[in-house]
């Protein structure tokens, strides 16, 4: 049976608690470590852009030993900073991205140094960072919730599809809109946690092409799988 119209939920709390009470029992509650230097968060972050954990783990070791401090980065050539994180992909834009933002923090702040947007609130913090190179609302918000644990929700590819399908928000939410319901609705210290199992789900069950419905523990609550089961 195709049920025509499911209700979209994105209002709804309590449907929200429970998927993340479900991704809990099925991913548990991941370990959490708070990330100390927001510059080398940040640079982390533009390493992870289009690539997967692996390859910008790769790229961040290869820099790291490569250079020192973070000054030496900023005082070396774009090519040389390429051919170091060659392994991320799209090494040009990042070494130059890396290296444009390295400048614009230095003659913002007349340093390296990231920490004071502890201070900041929020969407101060945000505004601050997203005026930097190539850093948007995704890049900004993994910096400022696994850096300094504020209150952001960081989308990525598999939390935006995920939760649409979910019905945690509005069929045609933007990636943005989707940053913006979800940093209001999701609870205060639960968005780390859920943010991870979100992406463990998207990338292990819930994926892009052939979801794995079957074998989902979030069916019952799932508006695309209760759409389209017949
Ligand atoms: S039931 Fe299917 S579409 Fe829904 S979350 Fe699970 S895998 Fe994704």
């Amino acid at each position: 049976m195709r049920l025509k119209s499911v209700e979209h939920n994105f209002d709804n709390m309590s449907k929200l608690q429970k998927v993340i009470g479900l991704l809990r029992k099925e991913y548990g509650v991941p370990e959490i470590r708070r990330k100390e230097d927001p510059i080398e968060s940040l640079i982390q972050v533009i390493l992870s852009q289009n690539t997967n954990d692996k390859n910008r783990d790769r790229a961040w070791r290869g820099l790291k030993k490569r250079f020192n401090v973070m000054e030496e980065i900023l005082d070396s050539d774009v090519e040389e900073i390429a051919d170091t994180i060659s392994v991320a992909g799209l090494h040009n834009t990042k070494a130059e991205r890396i290296k444009n933002c390295l400048e614009e923090i230095k003659e913002k702040q007349g340093g390296l140094d990231l920490n004071f947007l502890e201070d900041m609130d929020v969407e101060e913090a945000k505004r601050w960072l997203r005026q930097l190179p190539g850093i948007g609302p995704k890049s900004a918000a993994v910096v400022l919730n696994f850096t300094f644990d504020k209150e952001t929700f960081p989308v990525d590819t598999h939390v935006f599809r995920v939760t649409k399908r979910l019905g945690l928000v509005p069929e045609k939410t933007t990636r943005e809109g989707t940053h913006d319901i979800l940093e209001e609705k999701v609870p205060g210290g639960r968005k780390q946690e859920f943010h991870i199992n979100l992406i463990k789900h998207g990338r292990s069950v819930c994926k892009a092409r052939n979801p794995r419905c079957e074998i989902c523990n979030l069916s019952s609550v799932c508006n695309y799988f209760l759409e389209n089961k017949t």
